[in-house]
């Protein structure tokens, strides 16, 4: 009847929206191509998309401290050491299958011939000591300033920017103007820009330490942890507003970002097989290996799972962001998945800062291609060490657009390729980044699922605790 198809379309609004943006941002995008919009038009007319971006970015600082201190406290140690062991074991073993899956990867296709010639290549990338990115990583969980730590900035990916051309005769500088304007050029910066994040690594690990230790202060704790748990759910309503104008904000990201793109012509040779290789490797880990590690954890259908994740997941698509993702990642999983809140308040916030299975797979991935380009044969112990360092850089990656490529540096310098040559491949890294960011928000959730199951005892337990107390209030 018209009151079933009225509540159907209530109920899946989001769905619809969603999915019918992404279907117009591409057709937008194309359509509009042939205009050859300058850097400015394409900055102006993506300019929705950017405030979802700031939006989303805007909620996730207060969102991720008050839910992990909510979600530690509400756990007793006990508790949140079992599912903290869950979780460590689910992030590694992930991580590590990703890895595998990419090197397999990247070892059958081949994409790589041993020839730079078919490259455009760009600017130099600094060097960093594998020694000295390591400790950067330890060195990050602990933040002198916490303050600081709320306002990192983080290097990514290059950018473009607009310049006013001008010229010097005689040591004298004269813009050149034409009429009333004065002449610009697109130029892209020959340094990896900086955007401003948060160190989300140190914020974890105190709010983690911080929320364990007013859980166990019995009744002095109880203020703070009124407190934290009403930010918790005052944030969780602004990110209900922010959802109804994230298709809009989602549609002009993937147009932009389609109106922008470099000409596709060249993707014929290797870098084309290169971003084949990465498509199959995350479709591979995404819809094969994650489904079914959740289907024979918890027996549930993973499909029906994944289905109400959707809307987070075309977020991943549209803002390359796991950090940005991760207000919308709660909805999903909380509202249409009906995981526990004290899973996803542990989990969620954790895994977008560390567990990022389709960056950890690109990494190794492209070593390995970078090192095929070179005509480098890589033999056992190195691509060990590839792994090994993937997993490194992938933890270490902020959830950030492009964050992986900057990482990088440090899986390419441990087996001496140059870090240079990580130019090669940045034509394409602007859409791989979109997928491999979906792979790691489908990855967290997933991870939610399967530790909630494997929890039921603990949070039972705590449910009859708390159910006692208050019959005996
Ligand atoms: N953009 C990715 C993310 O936010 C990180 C990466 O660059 O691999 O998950």
């Amino acid at each position: 009847t018209r009151d079933d198809i009225k509540g159907f379309f209530i109920r899946n609004a989001f769905v619809i929206f969603t999915v019918t943006a992404v279907i117009a941002g591409i057709i937008l995008g194309f359509a509009l191509r042939p205009y050859e919009m300058s850097y400015r038009e394409v900055k102006y007319f993506s300019f929705p998309g950017e405030l979802l971006m700031r939006m989303l970015q805007m909620l996730v600082l207060p969102l991720l401290v008050s839910s992990l201190i909510t979600g530690m406290a509400a756990l007793d140690s006990r508790a949140s050491g079992k599912m903290g062991m869950r979780a460590v074991v689910y992030y590694t073993t992930t991580t590590v299958i990703a890895v595998f899956i990419g090197i397999v990867m990247v070892l059958i296709i081949h994409p790589g011939r041993g020839s730079k010639d078919e490259f455009s290549r760009q600017q130099t990338i600094e060097q960093v000591s594998p020694a000295d990115a390591f400790l950067d990583l330890i060195r990050n969980m602990f933040p002198p300033n916490l303050v600081q730590a709320c306002t990192q900035q983080f290097k990514t990916q290059y950018g473009k920017r607009v310049v006013t051309v001008k010229v010097t005769v005689n040591n004298t500088v004269f813009s050149v103007t034409n009429g009333s304007e004065e002449l610009t050029r697109e130029e892209l910066i020959p340094e990896l820009s900086t955007v401003n994040g948060i160190n989300a690594l140190g914020l974890v690990v105190f709010s983690m330490c911080f929320g364990l230790i007013i859980g166990n202060m019995k009744e002095q704790g109880q203020p703070l942890r009124d407190f934290f748990d009403c930010l918790n759910e005052a944030i969780m309503r602004l990110v209900a507003i922010i959802m109804w104008y994230a298709p809009i904000g989602i549609l002009f990201l993937i147009a932009g970002k389609i109106v922008e793109m470099e000409d596709l012509s060249h993707m014929g040779g290797q870098l084309g097989m290169y971003t084949i290789t990465v498509i199959t490797g995350l479709l591979i880990h995404a819809t094969v290996v994650l489904p079914m590690l959740y289907f024979i954890i918890t027996r549930k259908n993973p499909f029906v799972f994944i289905a109400g994740l959707l809307q987070a997941l075309v977020t991943a698509l549209g803002t390359s962001s796991s950090s940005a993702t991760l207000p919308i990642t709660f909805k999903c999983l909380e509202e249409n998945n009906n995981v526990d809140k004290r899973v996803t308040r542990f989990v969620l916030p954790v895994g977008a800062t560390i567990n990022m299975d389709g960056t950890a797979l690109y990494e190794a991935l492209a070593a390995i291609f970078i090192a095929q380009v070179n005509g480098m044969d890589l033999n056992f112990g190195q691509i060990l060490t590839i792994s090994i360092t993937a997993t490194a850089a992938s933890i270490g990656a902020a959830g950030i657009p492009q964050a992986g490529l900057v990482t990088m540096v440090i899986v390419l310098t441990s087996v001496g390729l140059p870090t240079d040559d990580i130019t090669l491949i940045i034509a394409v890294d602007w859409f791989l980044d979109r997928l491999r960011t979906t792979t790691n928000v489908l990855g967290d959730s997933i991870g939610a699922g399967i530790i909630e199951h494997l929890s039921q005892h603990e949070l039972r337990t705590k449910d009859a605790e708390i159910g006692n107390s208050t019959s005996e209030e």
